[in-house]
């Protein structure tokens, strides 16, 4: 049986994949430290576990709304309005099965055959291969490491065409934990207008910053902005709920109708008990990121400064997320290797250190290190990473 061809040339996701590994090593009885995973290592806090269960005990386990429980809806438009002054009504609001159906969903019904959608690079993995999936042309702009990996309004305004239909901005990001500010959003938010792009704008580490920036949407930089904005977001790195699968979108009545439309086909509702469970995580009084982001903040700092003195090694500290993407293409032809994927592949082989390479990242030079494990983890696999290196140096 032949394979469609839509999805003969894709590539399993490389964070989902490396993660996987690890867990497959560990299990094995190696002893692997994984700096693949795209996830806090917290768990989710009780009060959103009593919710879930309170839910089974009352049969709330039947079919919702497709586009989610109105209660969760009405939560998430009080979230929008308290950390993003931004107002929302219901018809502008749907729940789906994690942010990444969310945007899956999105670019299924916004790209017709050959539309182009402007990606800044260093991007997360699944941007290009759901654009290409709905027929689109994932349109990489490279975000300099000069500019903190951050696209200009000019760059923008070259690469756009007749056939440019949306934007992706990513704040912080993953990979680079880069953030914009306020001025460079308002920037491209013009270039944006001038060319009738829609805006997606991923929000999903919006509450992951570890110094005195703030986060800033683009919606709520003016109402003409708001307007041609998606915003997406949810509750897998806020709340520590990445199994759980509940994300949303925010944006125009048209797009979040034929968006539900497509869901009613496809997953239906998302998970009845993972909606109550995000309903008590937007409704608590209780921020379970203060004490996160107390302990990403430590755990940067340390992998930081170890990671930068690492021979070949340089990086840009990261202002949010929970990655460090340091450039390690010295390193690794200093050490002999052809590229960055096969320095991965030793590095894991020899020193059981499992990190994603850059060039799912669209940026082959730079490796991903996810510092949501303990310090003691980080500090053990930075020794590693030296070691490897120094190893191969003699
Ligand atoms: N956007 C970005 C930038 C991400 O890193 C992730 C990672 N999970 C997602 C979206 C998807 O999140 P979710 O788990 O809610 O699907
Ligand atoms: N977003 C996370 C990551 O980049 C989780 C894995 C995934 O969904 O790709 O690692």
């Amino acid at each position: 049986m032949e394979i469609a061809n839509r999805v003969k040339t894709l590539t399993p996701s490389s964070t989902l994949a490396i993660t996987a590994k690890a867990k497959e090593l560990k299990q094995n009885g190696y002893d692997v430290i994984g700096l693949g995973a795209g996830e806090p290592d917290f768990n989710t806090p009780a009060y959103i576990l009593e919710a879930a269960r309170e839910a089974m005990d009352l049969g709330m386990t039947k079919y919702t709304p497709t586009g989610g429980i109105n209660e969760l809806k009405q939560a998430v438009i009080e979230k929008l309005s308290r950390d993003n002054n931004l107002t929302y009504s219901a018809n502008e609001i749907i729940v789906t099965s994690g942010a990444k159906h969310a945007l899956y969903t999105l670019f299924q019904v916004i790209l017709n055959e050959g539309d182009e959608v402007i990606v800044p690079s260093p991007f997360w993995v699944s941007y290009p291969e759901q654009i290409k999936l709905a027929g689109g042309t994932p349109s990489i702009v490279s975000g300099l490491e000069e500019n903190n990996f951050k696209i200009t309004p000019e760059q923008l305004e070259t690469a756009i065409t007749a056939k440019t239909k949306a934007i992706i901005i990513n704040s912080p990001s993953n990979p680079t934990g880069m953030m914009y500010t306020e001025s460079e959003l308002k920037a491209l938010g013009s270039v944006c207008t001038k060319h009738d792009l829609l805006i997606i704008s991923d929000e999903i580490y919006e509450k992951l910053i570890y110094t005195n920036d703030k986060h800033v949407s683009i919606a709520q930089l003016s109402t003409e902005l708001k307007e041609r904005t998606v915003v997406i977001n949810g509750v897998s790195k806020s709340h520590a709920m990445t199994g759980w699968r509940i994300g949303y979108a925010a944006g125009p009545v048209a797009i979040i109708k034929a968006m539900t439309n497509l869901a009613s086909h496809s997953t239906s509702n998302p998970t009845s008990i993972a909606q109550y469970a995000s309903l008590a995580a937007y409704r608590a009084k209780e921020d379970p990121t203060i004490e996160m982001r107390k302990v990403f903040a430590e755990r940067l700092n340390a992998l930081y400064d170890l990671i930068v003195e690492i021979p070949g090694v340089t990086c840009q500290k990261p202002q949010g997320a929970f990655y460090l993407f340091p450039n390690v293409s010295q390193a690794a032809s200093l050490t002999g290797f052809e590229s960055v994927d096969d320095w991965v592949s030793a590095l894991l082989e020899e020193e059981k250190v499992a990190i994603v390479p850059g060039s799912g990242f669209g940026a082959p030079d730079y490796v991903r290190l996810s510092y949501a494990i303990s310090k003691e983890q980080l500090e053990e696999a930075a020794k590693r990473i030296r070691r490897f290196v120094e190893n191969h140096l003699k």
